[in-house]
């Protein structure tokens, strides 16, 4: 494989974020803004915060998702991104602190070949309120990359990530070429490169510079 390009989801490939869609679909989303607030004064950590803020949605019917999935707006150019380096014989994934059920559809529309994301538990065709298995935070998100980069035999040198929030930091650091793509100070700090503008096919040179890199693979 020519290379592998791991994406955060919640404003890196969607203009938005993802369980703030849910939460507003729910009419929790005062509430749920209140504990980012608080996550982002260093209050919570999180996987605190994603549960809290999943117990919100106790009791909402599933329903709310498809009517989710229909307003998921990517950004700029990602679609693009994800064509071209698929053309250019790439690996794609998306990682997200946002969940399956809302993501997945697109992902596959768009031919990213892996989706790894948290999962709501459902019963009965409603929110428990719980997170269904394990949280995806800024370690899982690393793992995925080093997962996704050894399965398919991808070199770390020709490893891109890229992502706008400190849970993406781990990741930057570990991949080849790490992408801060309108990003909070604490990840632009580990970045390889900074992508400040509307477009993530602002990215595309720095996929074919990875692309030069190291011996390929066979
Ligand atoms: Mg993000």
């Amino acid at each position: 494989m020519t290379g592998l390009l791991v994406s955060d989801v919640d404003s890196t490939f969607l203009t938005q974020e993802v369980i703030e869609l849910v939460a507003e679909h729910a009419g929790v989303r005062d509430q749920v803004e209140e504990i980012t607030t608080a996550a982002m004064r260093g209050e919570l950590d999180f996987s605190q915060s994603l549960r809290a803020r999943v117990a919100l949605l106790e009791g909402l019917d599933e329903s709310v998702l498809a009517a989710v999935r229909g307003v998921l707006v990517p950004t700029p150019g990602a679609l693009d991104l994800v064509r071209a380096a698929k053309a250019a014989g790439w690996v794609t994934a998306l990682v997200s602190g946002g969940f399956h059920e809302v993501i997945d559809e697109l992902a596959a529309e768009a031919g990213i070949d892996h989706v790894r994301a948290n999962r709501f538990e459902i019963v009965d065709g409603r929110f428990t309120g719980r997170v269904h298995g394990p949280i995806i935070d800024g370690v899982a998100k690393r793992e995925a990359l080093e997962e996704f980069a050894a399965r398919h035999g991808v070199p770390r040198e020709r490893t891109v990530a890229m992502g706008d929030g400190a849970n993406d930091r781990e990741m930057l650091v570990a991949a080849g070429t790490g992408i801060a793509f309108r990003a909070k100070p604490a990840l632009r700090e580990v970045a390889d490169v900074i992508v400040d503008g509307e477009s993530l096919w602002d990215a595309w040179p720095h996929l074919e510079a990875a692309a030069e890199r190291g011996a390929p693979v066979r």
